[in-house]
């Protein structure tokens, strides 16, 4: 079944609530998905994460060597892809171009096959999921203390089990809000905090340590991705799990990282690491050197869903009779373009995701709410 068409899509929303974390501010969202059809009319959706005109290049520096290709054949479409670009281009947004067309092929040939992409990796190993909720950014509000304190209350009542927090904006203030939440959610929901690479390993082994008794569930990038070494004497040094992997690439990206002993958790991001394809092989890679994976995930449902399907099909590490179940990142920050743009199928109940048994990746654009945020692009922003 040939691929006949691949046509990236630039979408752009202005928040009404803008927000920031340790590195800057968003007053925007801007995501790049693409539509791959195929001759019989069946079509698939994919979508990058990262600078969204960056993605649509890489995308469209892709298509030409892939149109008329068998969309069934998704390793041999993602080889061509990365073998044509990676002379310049072994990670970063053009990864995130190949990831998106990555997922939208998976989506199309479940359609094709009538089977949903967890069963097309293998099977569906982890029917429910336990997502844990993304939010708690800082916003330049009179009292953000308490801004925190209520929403981490509402992720609460909603049902969710855990749910993580940003830090970054110096050891005292981050204390005073992780000790703030703890106290807000009570002692039985996780909760996990993430620096976004704010600290050297100084700093960060000064706030793990001093925060080892709020119960935290992990630290996320507590210093510079390219600080492997820090990483690794950071775990050495605080009780707290360390995460890492959103800026990671290609399973040679998250080799460097298990190599070097630097995390206990790796986050790699379907939109942005290689795609489907390449995350189930990280996957593999992450099990040889028992650590878990838990995909850093941000973006519309398309992406969402995705991650979603992988981690249906996660090996369970280890395996036994009564395991916690997994999670990954459920984005709950205002985001128009993911809320009106797609839909899924994805059943959720008190803190609870069940994998969709709807063919491919079980999400729909609305085509006039796409038409609605296509907006022409004015200037490039990280969003
Ligand atoms: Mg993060």
């Amino acid at each position: 079944m040939k691929i006949q068409k691949i046509e990236p899509f630039v979408l752009v929303n202005k928040l009404d609530s803008p927000f920031y974390f340790s590195q800057w501010e968003y007053d925007t969202r801007k995501i790049c998905i693409v539509r791959v059809l195929l001759e019989d009319g069946t079509y698939g959706w994919g979508e990058g994460y990262g600078p969204a005109g960056v993605v649509k290049a890489g995308i469209e520096f892709f298509a030409p060597f892939i149109l008329g290709k068998n969309a069934l054949e998704t390793e041999s479409v993602w080889q061509e892809m990365y073998l044509r670009s990676m002379d310049y281009a072994r990670s970063g947004s053009f990864t995130a171009a190949l990831s998106a067309i990555d997922i939208a092929l998976w989506d199309a040939k479940g359609k094709l096959l009538n089977q949903p992409v967890s069963v097309l990796l293998g099977g569906v190993k982890n029917p429910v999921i336990e997502p844990y909720a993304t939010g708690l950014y800082f916003e330049r509000v009179p009292d953000l203390k308490n801004k925190l304190v209520e929403e981490a209350k509402m992720y609460k009542a909603e049902g969710f089990k855990s749910v993580k927090m940003k830090v970054g904006l110096g050891i005292d203030e981050d204390l005073e809000y992780i000790s703030a939440i703890r106290e807000a959610i009570g002692c039985n929901m996780k909760l996990m905090i993430d620096s976004n690479h704010a600290y050297d390993y100084k700093e960060a082994v000064d706030l793990a340590r001093k925060a080892e008794k709020y119960n935290i569930g992990w630290f996320e990038e507590p210093v510079s991705p390219e600080d492997y070494k820090g990483y690794k004497r950071l775990r050495e040094n605080t009780t707290i799990p360390i995460a890492g992997g959103e800026c990671e690439y290609y399973k040679h990206g998250f080799k460097r990282l298990l190599d070097n002993d630097s995390v206990d958790i790796i986050q790699p991001d379907i939109a942005a690491a290689g795609g489907i394809t390449e995350v189930k092989r990280i996957a593999t890679l992450a099990s040889v050197y028992h650590k878990n994976l838990v995909p850093h995930s941000w973006g519309t449902w398309i992406a969402i869903s995705a991650a979603v399907h992988l981690v249906a099909n996660l090996d369970k590490n280890p395996g036994r009779m009564y395991d916690e179940k997994p999670t990954m990142e459920l984005d709950r920050t205002e985001n128009a373009l993911r809320d009106d743009v797609t839909a899924h199928q994805i059943q959720m109940e008190k803190g609870q995701l069940f994998v969709p048994s709807a063919p491919g990746l079980g999400v729909d654009v609305n085509e006039d709410e796409l038409n609605r945020y296509l907006i022409a692009e004015t200037k490039e922003e990280y969003v």
